[in-house]
């Protein structure tokens, strides 16, 4: 992977994780509150229900990004998981944590591909 400029995604990973780990040390939305009249209970059970939906979204965003500094240590940066070629510059820009070239996404999302779930993001989570 001599195309990519990995300083600049190392830059752009770590001010997202930067970004990330303060969104996830406030966590002072899911402190469940008892609600004076029912009405209130139901909207503040779908706020806490957002809000563990957002910070369940940002800590595997979280572990994406920390394996994708991972990638960058390990020289891997750039090239598709599965398949091995390089994912493409346009992809990388958008989304600079990707770790399969735009094909096999599709099979990950379509679940044709097995992907181990994070472990780290597990070790974190207790
Ligand atoms: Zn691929």
């Amino acid at each position: 992977m001599t195309t990519l400029d990995l300083d600049k995604y190392k830059a752009i990973l770590e001010a997202k994780q930067a970004e990330l780990s303060g969104s996830l040390s406030n966590r002072d939305e899911i402190v469940i509150e008892k609600a004076p009249d029912a009405l209130d209970e139901v909207q503040m059970a779908g706020e806490r229900e957002l809000a563990i939906r957002n910070l369940d979204r940002d800590s595997k965003l979280m572990a994406q990004i920390r394996r994708a500094l991972a990638r960058i240590s390990d020289e891997n940066f750039g090239t598709c998981l599965h398949c091995e070629e390089d994912i493409s510059v346009k992809r990388m820009n958008a989304v600079p944590w990707a770790a399969y070239c735009i094909k096999c996404q599709e099979q990950v999302d379509r679940r044709e591909i097995h992907v181990e779930e994070s472990e780290d993001w597990f070790a974190h989570a207790a």
